[in-house]
């Protein structure tokens, strides 16, 4: 008998080959990064790549049924010029404030295929809903008497569906946002009696909204998410005052950020969609079905770049002290939603050839033990001078970071 223990290799990240190395260097749009970071001017910035953009549309284009629309979250990332990008990639685009509409607009989006989301809209905001022409997925009856003023006074169709608060939870989702108690959308109980009203004020309803969660690896999860979705939307549809033109079953689609995370299959759920497509041409002859990714689609685009400025060691660990932090980086941080701070993926974006022959932790320059980017990480001998990339940085990264925190410079944005 041998008493020999397997020794279980520590989980790693997934491989981050979107991107090429050319010459020891990370390439980026085509351009390698220290020349990029010659071009942008400054450290820290984030660099986008619009070639993985179109690439991640076209791979998720032949992935799914052909009759499934393709919409944009945008709150995922509001750069314009990337939201410029990403309108002509996809069908629609979904906004979640009227700041984030006017971007939509100006990116040149089709306003028959915006549709906008989130609870608390104010009256202002519903009423340049209408003006626009965009679709409001209505979260509470309260909505309903500004809108139909909007509606008299711009003598304009108010364009409506309802986004519901299912009876289940998307499981094994990052963060849950239906399901149980939730301030978004309407209770499935409740959506009766608001379709009944939505017809005697004259709204023009075309549809439902169902969203169950985000940030979601796991293929059957979303699957059965959809399926549950699709069924109930079935059984709310017999209410409904007119017939349903948009079925969106949300997304929730994530990418790998955590050791141990792999991919997301797509197979199974282009599968499923299909089958749902299918069922729906019988049942719900007018339906279009829609789905809205905000990370899946531009988070592995996106890298996010600062320089090493100091390397210290204290009591035997070498901290890397870099220009970026938190106040940019928010989410790598991890205080953007995680419930145990785990590192996203690190590199030494001007050194991709070199042997991980160290250990360090990577902080920015702010007073706060918060401000960590990664912690004790194997990474190649690194000098004052170097640049550290944060990988999957391309979805909620700039916009959700408390950029005055401290007053450094504002963050750089580029889309390459
Ligand atoms: C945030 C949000 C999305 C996008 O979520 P991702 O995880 O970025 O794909 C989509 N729909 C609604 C309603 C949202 O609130």
């Amino acid at each position: 008998m041998s008493n020999s223990v397997t020794v279980k290799a520590p989980p790693t990240h997934a491989p981050m080959t979107q991107f090429s190395v050319a010459k020891g260097e990370l390439v980026v749009g085509g351009i390698s990064l220290t020349r990029l970071a010659a071009r942008v001017g400054r450290t820290p910035f984030y660099a986008y790549d619009r070639g993985l953009l179109t690439q991640r549309v076209s791979e998720l284009r032949t992935a799914l049924p052909r009759e499934v629309r393709l919409h944009y979250a945008m709150k995922a990332n509001p750069m314009p010029a990337l939201v410029c990008h990403m309108a002509k990639l996809v069908d629609g685009i979904d906004v979640a404030s009227a700041g984030e509409l006017k971007v939509a607009l100006d990116a040149g989006a089709d306003p028959g295929e915006i549709s906008f989301a989130g609870p608390g809209k104010q009256d202002a905001e519903l009423q340049q809903s209408v003006a626009a022409g965009i679709l409001v997925n209505l979260e509470s009856f309260r909505e309903i008497a500004p809108l139909v003023a909007a509606s008299v006074a711009l003598g304009l169709p108010a364009r409506v569906a309802v986004r519901v608060n299912p009876d289940f939870e998307l499981k094994s989702s990052g963060m849950k946002m239906g399901g149980g108690p939730k301030q978004f959308g309407v209770d499935a109980e409740q959506v009766p009696q608001l379709l009944a009203e939505i017809g005697r004020a004259g709204l023009a309803f075309e549809g439902f909204h169902l969203f169950a969660g985000s940030q979601n690896l796991k293929a059957e999860a979303i699957v059965e998410a959809q399926r549950k979705s699709f069924e109930l939307a079935l059984r709310l549809a017999e209410h409904a005052p007119a017939p349903v033109k948009f079925l969106n079953l949300g997304g929730g689609f994530g990418i790998p950020y955590f050791p141990g995370e792999q991919r997301l299959e797509l197979a199974p759920i282009g599968d499923n969609l299909a089958a749902l497509v299918a069922e729906a041409a019988r049942k719900l002859p007018q339906a279009q079905l829609v789905i809205e990714l905000g990370r899946y689609l531009v988070g592995e685009a996106g890298i996010y770049v600062c320089r090493v400025i100091d390397k210290k060691v204290s009591r035997g660990h070498t901290y890397l002290v870099t220009d970026g932090g938190l106040h940019h980086h928010l989410s790598a941080s991890g205080n953007f939603g995680q419930v145990i701070r785990k590192n996203y993926p690190v590199a030494i974006g001007n050194r991709m050839g070199d042997a991980a022959t160290e250990n360090y932790s990577v902080v920015g320059p702010l007073c706060t033990p918060l401000d960590l980017l990664g912690e004790k990480i194997n990474l190649p001998q690194v000098q004052p001078g170097d640049l550290v990339v944060i990988h999957q940085s391309g979805a909620y990264g700039a916009s959700a970071s408390p950029t005055g925190f401290l007053g450094h410079p504002e963050i750089i944005e580029i889309l390459t």
